[in-house]
């Protein structure tokens, strides 16, 4: 078992990458904590991870709130004695988020409280955490998108994962002497909920899927295989990383026919 006598805390844990990350991490012996707003699919995850016979608790919080943040790692620390590991998952990519000239303010001010300020409230309060338990692992979720422009606009989203990214070196290296690992996963396009709603026409989705050279969209559980890895103490020397997981697409100039 890889994540033997580890507690790990999950945003955005009630579907998609959070989810498939928190089933695989309590089967690699880690007592998880899943946190979201959906609180049906957060209590969903829970119950799936018992129902396997291992050990997981729900807990709501808003990313996008300080409090909530800090009282989702009080409950973790309260709940199972420490924190090893921290993913920042939870993030939106919202219908509205458009080019610059027709994406309204308030898009852009909801993407980058959730998907920005949301991390930094993880961090604030995860990390203090981290070094009570001697050092960690954090996790960052960002996206292909913060390396590659794309003629299909997501300006707020976009900048976003940007900000993810640049974070996350920084992060690092401030944390570097103290035990504490942070790297980003940077995800390709995903046959999840989320792209799937933002890619609503089958013309949309071919437009993608003409770029990534493996020819087809990735699952949330060949993310949450990535995370494990950046999560266990296999990654022992992996910091700062910007861990692609997108089926080449990052890599690609021309794709195979
Ligand atoms: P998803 O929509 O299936 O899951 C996201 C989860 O986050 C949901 O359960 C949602 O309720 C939760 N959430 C939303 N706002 C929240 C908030 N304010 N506080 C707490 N939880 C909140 O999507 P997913 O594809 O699993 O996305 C997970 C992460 O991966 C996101 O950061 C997303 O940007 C990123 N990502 C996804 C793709 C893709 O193609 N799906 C690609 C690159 C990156």
């Amino acid at each position: 078992m890889r994540l033997k006598d580890k507690t790990a805390l999950i945003t955005g844990a009630g579907s998609g990458i959070g989810r498939e990350t928190a089933l695989l991490f309590a089967k690699e012996g880690a007592r998880v904590v899943a946190t979201d707003i959906n609180d049906e699919g957060g209590k969903e995850t829970v119950a799936m991870i018992r129902e396997a016979g291992q050990e997981a608790a729900y807990f709501h919080a808003d990313v996008s709130k300080a409090a909530d943040c800090e009282a989702m790692v009080a409950f973790a620390e309260r709940t199972y004695g420490k924190l090893d590991i921290l993913f920042n998952n939870a993030g939106i990519m919202h219908n509205d988020d458009g080019d610059a000239v027709s994406t309204e303010e308030a898009i852009w001010d909801l993407t980058m409280n959730i998907n920005v300020k949301g991390v930094f409230f993880g961090c604030k309060y995860g990390i203090p955490a981290l070094r009570r338990a001697g050092g960690g692992s954090i996790i960052n979720t960002a996206s292909f998108v913060a390396l590659l422009g794309a003629a299909t606009p997501q300006i707020a989203y976009t900048a976003s994962k940007g900000a993810v990214l640049s974070m996350t070196r920084e992060l690092a290296i401030i944390h570097a002497r103290e035990n504490i690992r942070v790297n980003a996963l940077c995800p390709g396009p995903l046959r999840t909920e989320l792209l799937m709603k933002f890619l609503n026409t089958e013309e949309k989705k071919q437009r993608r899927l003409v770029h990534i050279p493996m020819g087809r969209f990735g699952e949330a559980r060949e993310m949450a295989a990535a995370v494990l890895y950046l999560a266990s103490d296999e990654s022992s020397y992996v910091t700062g990383s910007e861990f692609m997981v997108d089926g080449g697409i990052t890599a690609a100039y021309v794709t195979p026919e």
